[in-house]
């Protein structure tokens, strides 16, 4: 077994951890203050491949395996989550979906612009009365002579405010289960498509989640992603994709406030001496770092699987409940061990502990992933 990383891998955390240094982590504080998504910083995340890290170079993306997406992840996100929460949208929601799914003219339109940071795609499943239970839309699809007209809303979509090409669940009859639900690609000038609500959060708040109204909304016939009545198959195996990138995130909050939190321990003196020589605050960090290591070998794994074109559901829940989990955890003793300053913006680890928070939530709360873990233990 070889636990070192390719020169490939190695490259794109390099450049990675250099972006995130460089251009988000000075600006992170005041993203999350002003709650602003900065669209050149987007552009430039296209340039320099991450947008569409996994997805082949003739759709524009950089045809790279699934270990350097989280690679590229976990670094992104140390600079700013709510900015690298826009390289999994990318390339798990939006891009996945669409390359396994899409007819060759589908990719052509929509893969390129998104992969280079110039449109922005995303994915539209949850509402108001359907999130665990995602076979429970509401949103309704009405096959015409020409396409389908669509009416709903849906709730907390990452970048809808901001999207140009949107992954639309929606059933034929609601009530009628995972095989009613078909999935649209649709245009945000399409007739019928309001952006609503953009929702007040308690963190990632640079990352707009916001409501979308469907009223009567007209779609082409050629805008139908895969076949009618698999959407909800497209939604699921999206999500597995997803979920691996949602661990990679919790990894790298986690590693970047136990890094904030060592380096304090060295600096702050109390009773004459630096922190870090007291038992107390040794032992949180040493647990902190196993909990880090276990959730990146856990991510790993599961992208690693996927890489080699196992299946890999099962790895993608397990790395997702634990590294989310541990994230938060992480995050909270990193608090511990500045004291008051840990409650203080300045220090950066609560806005990290806030967004961390969210990790737990979405693709899929954990007690969503136990149930996805118990299904595979017990069949
Ligand atoms: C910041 C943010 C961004 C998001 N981005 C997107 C996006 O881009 N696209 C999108 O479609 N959605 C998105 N979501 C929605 C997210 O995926 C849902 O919030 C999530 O799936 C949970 O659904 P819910 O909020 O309706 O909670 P509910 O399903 O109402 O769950 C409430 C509680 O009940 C528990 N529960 C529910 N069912 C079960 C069960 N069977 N067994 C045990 N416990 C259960 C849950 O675990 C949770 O603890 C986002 C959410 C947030 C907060």
């Amino acid at each position: 077994m070889n636990f070192e990383l390719t020169e490939d891998q190695l490259a794109v955390q390099e450049v990675a951890r250099e972006f995130a240094e460089k251009k988000l982590k000075p600006r992170a504080e005041e993203f999350d203050t002003e709650a602003r998504f900065d669209m050149d910083l987007l552009r430039e995340m296209g340039e320099l491949g991450f947008l569409g890290i996994i997805i082949p170079e003739e759709y524009g993306g950089g045809g790279m395996d699934a270990v350097s997406y989280m690679i590229a992840a976990e670094e992104l996100t140390r600079g700013c989550a709510s900015h690298a929460a826009a390289v999994g949208l990318s390339n798990s929601l939006y891009g996945y979906p669409l390359l396994t799914y899409g007819t060759e003219e589908q990719k052509k339109k929509y893969l390129p612009g998104v992969c280079a940071g110039e449109k922005v795609g995303a994915f539209a499943l949850t509402e108001p009365g359907a999130g665990s239970d995602a076979a429970g839309l509401s949103t309704t699809f009405k096959k015409t002579d020409n396409g389908y007209i669509l009416n709903g809303t849906k709730i907390f979509i990452t970048m809808g405010a901001v999207a140009d090409n949107v992954i639309v669940f929606a059933t034929s009859k609601k009530g009628s289960g995972p095989r009613g639900i078909s999935a649209f690609l649709v245009d945000k000038d399409a007739p019928g498509y309001e952006i609503g609500t953009i929702e007040k959060k308690m963190g990632l708040k640079a990352s707009p989640t916001t409501e979308l109204i469907f009223s009567d909304c007209v779609i082409p016939q050629e805008n139908l992603l895969g076949k009618e009545g698999h959407g909800f198959r497209i939604a699921m195996s999206t999500l597995d994709g997803g979920r691996i990138s949602c661990g990679a995130m919790g990894v790298g909050l986690a590693q970047e406030a136990f890094n904030i939190a060592v380096k304090y321990s060295k600096e702050r003196e109390q009773f004459g001496k630096p922190i870090a020589a007291l038992q107390a605050i040794q032992f949180h960090l040493a647990e902190m770092s196993i909990m880090i290591e276990n959730a990146r070998n856990l991510v790993y794994k599961a992208a690693w699987k996927k890489d080699q074109g196992q299946d890999y559901s099962l790895e993608a829940a397990q790395a997702k409940l634990y590294a989310s989990e541990i994230s938060t955890k992480v995050t909270h003793k990193a608090i511990q061990v500045l004291g008051g300053y840990g409650y203080i913006r300045e220090y950066q680890v609560e806005r990290m502990y806030r967004d961390a928070r969210v990790t737990e939530l979405f693709e899929g709360t954990s007690e969503i992933q136990k149930l996805v873990i118990a299904r595979y233990l017990l069949k």
